[in-house]
């Protein structure tokens, strides 16, 4: 008799420790929101103060509502109208910083890594520096992280390890991206369809976008599992631009629907892989997922990168 029921319990907590075991992290769902090319982009839109208003409004209102702290990336060239720093553009900035959000480096001009030497390079990061080490000082802040243009690390060895070592000179800590994706792409296109004052087409577009970015958190999720054997703690690549300034409540309900929270970069990056995972992935075109960099050091190759969500067609063809 006493054996019937201690069975039964002895096997259920054996059950739940050995998942506990396995599985420490497998079920952790947490992200951190980047946002990139502030104080704003635009490409088939106009560029002016009233859009930089717009975006900044309505991104931060986004983060507001979910109690997000994102980390927006800077380039320091887009506060320049007419030879001069631009007292509203410098005022986004300030608005980000007064909601709590963290600043960081991404370089003055957003130039092609691939394209230089380090010895040109490296004037854009310190020329990135200009009025954001301010802007940051003058709340008492330091300007701490750096993140890559098109995530271009260095094509050569020796071009990655040069950038490396310089960017540690500097002091600064690199914010990787795991949640690779085209958000570019769809908000050329929604920009298109503004401008047109296509309404339908803008609805359609952003739709697409929030069903695009769900599939490709699934697929990222399912990569970090399959490279790690648990869930990373994500980091997302978005951008300052009109699309995500109108879909970033949506794109937030979405994680949030999925199970997500959202954490800072600070946080995310207490992530052990981000410090201990090798990364030799070189001379491959584009900017990826630093979970690919990884799986690419681990040896992996070919399909096992398949599946990752493309951007419909007709958006593609609505860009060209
Ligand atoms: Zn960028």
């Amino acid at each position: 008799m006493r054996r019937i029921l201690f069975t039964p319990f002895l096997t259920l907590s054996l059950i739940v420790i050995i998942t506990l075991k396995i599985y420490p992290q497998n079920s952790q769902k947490v992200v951190c929101i980047t946002v990139d090319d502030l104080p704003f982009v635009t490409k088939n839109y106009i560029n002016n103060d009233n859009t930089g208003k717009y975006i900044t409004d309505k991104l931060l209102t986004a983060f507001r509502k979910y109690k997000v702290v994102t980390l927006g990336s800077v380039n320091s060239g887009k506060l320049i109208v007419n030879d001069i720093a631009d007292s509203n553009r410098i005022k986004f900035l300030n608005q980000w910083l007064d909601s709590g959000m963290t600043l960081g480096n991404h370089t003055f001009a957003h130039k092609n890594y691939n394209n230089l030497f380090f010895s040109e390079f490296k004037y854009d990061i310190l020329d990135g520096e200009l009025y954001l080490k301010d802007i940051l000082a003058q709340k008492n802040l330091k300007l701490k992280y750096f993140r890559h243009p098109h995530l271009y690390r260095g094509d050569t060895r020796e071009k990655a390890d040069s950038l490396q070592h310089f960017l540690d000179s500097l002091g600064y800590i690199i914010a990787p991206v795991t949640i690779d994706n085209s958000d570019y792409v769809f908000s050329w296109a929604y920009e298109k369809a503004l401008s047109a004052e296509n309404d339908s087409l803008a609805k359609r577009i952003g739709g697409d976008y929030i069903s695009y970015m769900s599939d490709v958190l699934d697929y990222y999720e399912n990569q970090s599992i399959a490279i790690l054997g648990y869930n990373i703690k994500q980091i997302l690549l978005t951008h300052a631009d009109m699309l995500n300034a109108d879909y970033m409540d949506n794109l937030l309900k979405m994680f949030s629907d999925k199970g997500y929270s959202f954490i800072s970069i600070e946080e995310a990056l207490k992530d052990k892989c981000y410090t201990e995972c090798k990364d030799e992935f070189y001379k491959k075109p584009g900017g990826i997922s630093w979970l690919h960099r990884w799986a690419y050091t681990m040896g992996k190759r070919g399909d096992f990168y398949k599946g990752e969500p493309e951007v419909p067609e007709y958006i593609n063809e609505l860009i060209k």
